[in-house]
């Protein structure tokens, strides 16, 4: 989206704010947290939207805080920061989020600024700040009311939630069930690009509010359902067990009934490329990886193709027999199985080609260099990979990859 249609804010507006970034990088996080609290408590309803989970263990709070500083940091050149905007407003547009909550954010944001500074956010500061935060919202505004208007316009596409039954659930792993969708209505159901996730309300008897959470679609477009594939979260002794995972495992069964937004999601097989394609997964990350090797052998079975998953054992390994049949079956496609502590069992079956861990010396020894590379896995995992493709010099256009939660950071 181009910034021109964006309000302009004057030369002291953004000297003001830009001056404020060494602050805002010191007390970031701390001004998002009490953000959250001040909101939540003023508009508990809101509890609906956010992930509350996210919350507690401050990811949300960095996220939004490493937002916030780029912002400011850019707000006299927005075009600067707008592919991150795109990246945030995909999600938004998931979860339904609408433009009238955005004067309620902007509120808390200055009223939580205000609290943790004190006297040293000053008039000045805050005004400049409110004007600011006008133009940043006006532009997750603008994009987000681009994307609502393509997905209601795609052939069967819907805005908010559609009522989706569970007409197949399918165990993939010790830890991974697969559920199978179609509407309800029996309406037509749109295609989606491999790589997008779908957004799920859940409504557990239990829960005051509804929890909304992403799901990878884990199969390729155009099969007349969707399948999504999910991982019970287990507890520790420290962390209680996730709460829709294991809701979803344990209650939902077929003939139940799951509120459901478009798909949704910037990260996507660029199916336009002819470069060897790598896709690499950590675990169940392993979820938008199948739906791009199912498309790849629908649509572009000429492909160069490397698929590397890496697991703990071949107990927790889901959809194992689709990705070997996929190597066997199609010559210009390898599979690579990677399991760090194999069981006795593996060692017997001996379908894993590594024991231990993904590294870039053996990258090296299997993958081309000036290939497109895609991945996702837990956070370690993936700075693992994007620390190795660096090392390799991967051009950063040829890396894609995908969080299953907010945004982090690969480089720290
Ligand atoms: P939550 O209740 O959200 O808890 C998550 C974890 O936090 C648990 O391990 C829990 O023990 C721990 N925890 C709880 N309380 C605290 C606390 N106070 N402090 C610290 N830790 C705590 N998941 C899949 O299984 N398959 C997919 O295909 C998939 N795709 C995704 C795609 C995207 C784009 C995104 C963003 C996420 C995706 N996820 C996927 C993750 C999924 O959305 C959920 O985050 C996941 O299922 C956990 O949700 P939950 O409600 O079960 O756990």
């Amino acid at each position: 989206m181009s910034t021109e249609t964006l309000p302009k804010l004057d030369e002291q507006t953004i000297a003001t704010v830009k001056a404020t970034v060494p602050v805002l990088a010191e007390h970031g996080e701390q001004i998002t947290t009490r953000f959250y609290q001040m909101m939540f408590e003023a508009h508990p309803e809101l509890k609906n939207v956010f992930n509350m989970t996210h919350q507690k263990e401050g990811k949300q709070p960095r996220a939004l805080a490493n937002a916030v500083y780029a912002a400011a940091q850019y707000i006299d050149d927005l075009s600067a920061i707008m592919p991150a905007v795109e990246k945030i407003a995909h999600k938004h547009r998931s979860m339904n989020i609408v433009p009238e909550q955005y004067p309620i954010v902007g509120k808390y944001l200055l009223l939580a600024i205000k609290d943790v500074l004190g006297d040293a956010a000053t008039d000045d500061i805050i005004n400049a700040w409110e004007k600011a935060y006008g133009v940043i919202a006006e532009a997750f505004i603008q994009v987000e009311a681009n994307m609502y208007q393509e997905t209601a316009e795609e052939t069967g596409g819907w805005v908010g939630y559609r009522d989706f039954e569970v007409i197949d659930k399918v165990k993939e792993s010790d830890v991974i069930t697969s559920f199978y969708l179609k509407p309800v209505d029996e309406g037509v159901l749109p295609g989606y690009k491999p790589g997008q996730y779908l957004t799920i309300k859940a409504q557990m008897p239990n829960e005051e509010f509804d929890q909304l959470r992403q799901y990878s679609l884990s199969d390729a477009p155009g099969k007349g359902y969707y399948r999504i594939s999910v991982k019970r979260e287990e507890g520790t002794e420290q962390f209680p067990e996730g709460k829709v995972s294991n809701f979803l495992h344990k209650h939902v069964n077929e003939g139940d009934v799951i509120p459901v937004s478009a798909p949704a999601g910037d990260f996507f097989l660029d199916t336009a490329s002819k470069k060897p394609l790598v896709l690499i997964s950590g675990g169940v990350g392993l979820t938008p990886m199948m739906s791009m090797l199912q498309t790849i052998i629908k649509q572009q079975i000429d492909r160069e193709v490397h698929f590397i998953h890496a697991a703990r054992n071949g107990s927790v390994h889901a959809l194992k027999h689709d990705m070997k049949m996929a190597g066997e079956e199609y010559p210009n496609i390898k599979t690579y199985i990677v399991y760090d502590t194999p069981t006795e069992e593996d060692m017997k079956e001996k379908i894993h080609a590594k024991e231990g861990y993904v590294d870039l010396a053996w990258l090296q020894s299997i993958v081309p260099q000036d290939s497109d590379f895609y991945f996702c896995g837990p956070e370690g995992f993936m700075k693992a990979i994007y620390g190795a493709l660096k090392e390799w010099n991967v051009p950063m256009q040829q890396i894609n990859y995908e969080f299953f939660g907010p945004q982090g950071d690969l480089e720290k």
